[in-house]
């Protein structure tokens, strides 16, 4: 036993790392006397029963690894770690470990060791797969039926996912079944450096096929590539981040529960329409004229259909304002029938200069709504030129809305700290 990494299990006994397993019982036996909770006559005092009752744990602890051949020679060679890879641990085994060994490696194994069972218990879940899936605002409105293609593992029909003939399976000895290898690098006396690796021998799968007995159609790999054509049925007001979910449908491995392919929808910026939930959001750029006389219009709605929307002469539009159609937003999902609503705003676009002559004006200024009260200028007041400027940034008809938008109430064009003047 030369080549013992820690001794602090058989330190818990107070014996040395060449006991026989005889030497290890009475150890045992004589600790669990004087230690044992129960058996001891101090009871009562609350922190001693407490540090009695851990010391106690521990003792049983080293016991059980040290009498048990696997966990044994586990923990001579890769102490601590080896341990905890080698699902030495049960429920509850991580506070004893941080107890014995500190909190080093605590979580080293993820936490599998909680909750019972562990590693050996129950099969594994696998992965979810998880995907997105780029769908229009049309398809969430209409629904759509699409087909996806996509590679997974698929266990092997014919070994069944044993990888080879029954009894060919072969615990790897490199690794000794755990896929991992630990490798220890004394540094310097009492300290190690612990370093650990996929085993080579087996590709970490643990177990190992000699090339005559592997399967012929999976090569001993267990699973096959397989090609799958998934029906994805994208439903009637699905939402941006909505998952659709394929059972099982993952990556398949021996002795493990398939995850779920989850799609997660991602709706793609639509160029007419912007939803809100339920509602849809749309910009109509409409005239001066129809602002003041009324209009019909023709929006093409996400279905395809037109809609014809009407404004009667006498109602006025003002820049900027938004009028709703109830009932033509978003279908609600799992309930298609009850839909949203559509909101308008409109960009009402004025005239250019001077776009009609001056004895035109006066008789458009007798048909328009009279002046407000000519105001009264004191004689001292200083004149000043009102110049055309731009709003910075105001390039596309995009950012002409969205200043539109900010003044959204107001009448008149944009203003503030957002304006600058140009200099002719
Ligand atoms: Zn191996
Ligand atoms: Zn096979």
């Amino acid at each position: 036993m030369a080549n013992v990494v820690d001794t602090k299990l058989y330190d818990i006994l107070g014996v040395s790392p060449s006991a026989s397993e005889n030497e290890l019982k009475k150890a045992y036996r004589k600790l669990a006397k004087e230690y044992h909770p129960d058996k001891n006559p101090d009871a009562g005092d609350k922190v001693r029963d407490r540090w009695l009752y851990t010391h106690f744990k521990e003792i049983s602890f080293a016991y059980e690894v040290l009498t048990n051949p696997e966990k044994k020679e586990l923990y001579d060679r890769y102490g601590e770690q080896g341990l905890r890879e080698g699902g030495g641990g049960g429920a509850g085994m991580d506070d004893i470990f941080s107890h014995i060994f500190g909190g080093g490696l605590f979580g080293f194994m993820g936490g599998q060791g909680r909750g019972g069972g562990g590693r050996n218990g129950g099969r594994r879940r696998g992965e979810d797969m998880v995907h997105p899936l780029k769908v229009s605002l049309e398809d969430l409105y209409n629904g759509k039926t699409t087909k996806l293609q996509l590679s997974k593992n698929v266990l092997c029909a014919s070994c069944n996912g044993a990888g080879g003939k029954a009894g060919a399976v072969q615990k790897c000895v490199a690794c000794r079944g755990r896929g991992m290898r630990i490798m220890i690098r004394q540094l310097a006396p009492g300290m190690v450096q612990q370093m650990q690796s996929v085993c080579t021998d087996c590709n970490g799968e643990g177990e190992v096929i000699s090339e005559k007995d592997r399967c012929k159609k999976c090569e001993g790999r267990k699973v096959n590539k397989e090609t799958k054509l998934l029906e994805v049925h994208v439903d009637k007001g699905m939402k941006h981040g909505q998952k659709i979910s394929f059972t099982g449908e993952a990556d398949q491995a021996p002795g493990t529960e398939p995850g779920d392919i989850l799609l997660v929808l991602q709706e793609k910026e639509h160029e007419g329409f912007r939803r809100d939930g339920h509602d849809l959001h749309m910009t109509q750029r409409i005239g001066l004229v129809e602002a003041l006389c009324g209009f019909q219009l023709a929006v093409t709605h996400l279905d395809g259909r037109q809609l014809a929307v009407k404004y009667p002469p006498g109602k006025v539009i003002e820049p900027g304002c938004i009028r709703v159609v109830k009932g033509e937003g978003m279908p609600q999902y799992r309930n298609p029938f009850e839909k949203g609503d559509l909101f308008i705003k409109f960009d009402v676009q004025f005239p250019e200069n001077n776009w009609i002559s001056p004895e035109k004006l006066s008789e458009l200024e007798d048909l328009l709504p009279g002046r407000a009260e000519v105001p009264v200028i004191s004689s001292e007041a200083e004149e000043v030129d009102l110049q055309d400027c731009e709003v910075r940034g105001q390039g596309s008809a995009g950012a002409r809305r969205e200043a539109y938008n900010d003044s959204s109430d107001e009448e008149g064009g944009p203003h503030g700290p957002g304006v600058q003047c140009a200099h002719q």
